[in-house]
């Protein structure tokens, strides 16, 4: 396991980045997972331009889950939400670094799966339907 990566995660995780929760959120979004306890919320404010002007996510769990929320949160603030959308699973896995066993693959991409709930209102995809 890469030392870089490894201590970026338990940065992110000591230090969130973007804690907390916006007073107007255009969206906002709470997901949980059950296998790991992890629980994240984002709130997304997308202006009039369509850009994602503030973010900011509160929650609790595991490091992975927090850490790549909190990435997430720093690589989608002042993006337009056509991009974020674009945001992959292995956007986020390249953003670890580290290598992620199957059921940290959960926490991992909670946040995510989080997001995409949130932007499009929908339910929470289904990690294993390769399109979201
Ligand atoms: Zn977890």
């Amino acid at each position: 396991m890469d030392d870089f990566y490894k201590e970026n995660i338990l940065d992110h995780y000591r230090h969130p980045r973007n804690a907390g929760t916006l007073e107007n959120p255009t969206h906002t979004h709470e997901s949980h997972n059950p296998l790991c306890g992890d629980v994240i919320r984002i709130d997304l404010h997308v202006n009039e331009d369509n850009i994602v002007d503030d973010v900011a996510f509160s929650g609790r769990g595991c490091a992975i889950s927090q850490a790549s929320a909190s990435m997430l949160t720093e690589l989608i603030k002042g993006q337009p939400l056509e991009e974020v959308k674009k945001i992959s699973k292995d956007d986020i896995l390249d953003m670890l670094g580290i290598e992620i066993g199957p059921v940290r693959l959960k926490c991992a991409l909670l946040s995510l799966k989080t997001l995409k709930a949130g932007i499009y209102g929908l339910e929470e995809p289904d990690e294993d339907d390769e399109d979201w």
